[in-house]
């Protein structure tokens, strides 16, 4: 089964460090167009342990797919480089970056964010990390056995 697994807030810790930059700068209007805003940001807890475990698994095929952060061209370089640094180069290869989700063909989405970027059209199931069903790794890996 194919398994999406989106980045920001759901691998990595988006928004805490977009709110630790804005305490830094309030005048700042985007954090995320920073240099090394993206290399930077901290792995969600359970994160890496998780997509070990969902590679190491014969049932899961799993791919981050991820959308970018368009005003920063950076963007789509440094979320290759933090896949390398933190899950090394087998997610590299199953790195999709991609603003329209529902273009993807699969059976599972795992992402924060229900709409926004089509995750309502994906054709597969929408786990929404982060709700009171999947707030965390561990209820998502209890839910796929893995
Ligand atoms: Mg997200």
């Amino acid at each position: 089964m194919i398994v999406y697994i989106d980045m920001d807030d759901v691998l990595c810790n988006f928004t805490e460090a977009f709110n630790q930059a804005l305490a830094l700068n309030p005048a700042i209007r985007f954090p995320q167009s920073q240099y090394r805003f993206f290399t930077a940001l901290a792995p969600k807890e359970g994160a890496i342990e998780a997509v070990s475990a969902l590679l190491a698994s014969d049932r899961y095929d799993p791919y981050i797919l991820t959308a970018p952060s368009v005003k920063n061209p950076l963007c789509y370089t440094e979320k290759r480089v933090w896949v390398g640094d933190h899950l090394g180069m087998e997610m590299v290869e199953r790195l999709i970056i991609c603003r329209n989700k529902s273009l993807l063909k699969g059976d599972y989405l795992i992402d924060d964010n229900v709409t926004g970027r089509r995750q309502e059209a994906f054709e597969g199931q929408l786990l929404h990390f982060g709700s009171a069903e999947y707030p965390d790794w561990r209820a998502v890996r209890d839910y796929l056995s893995v």
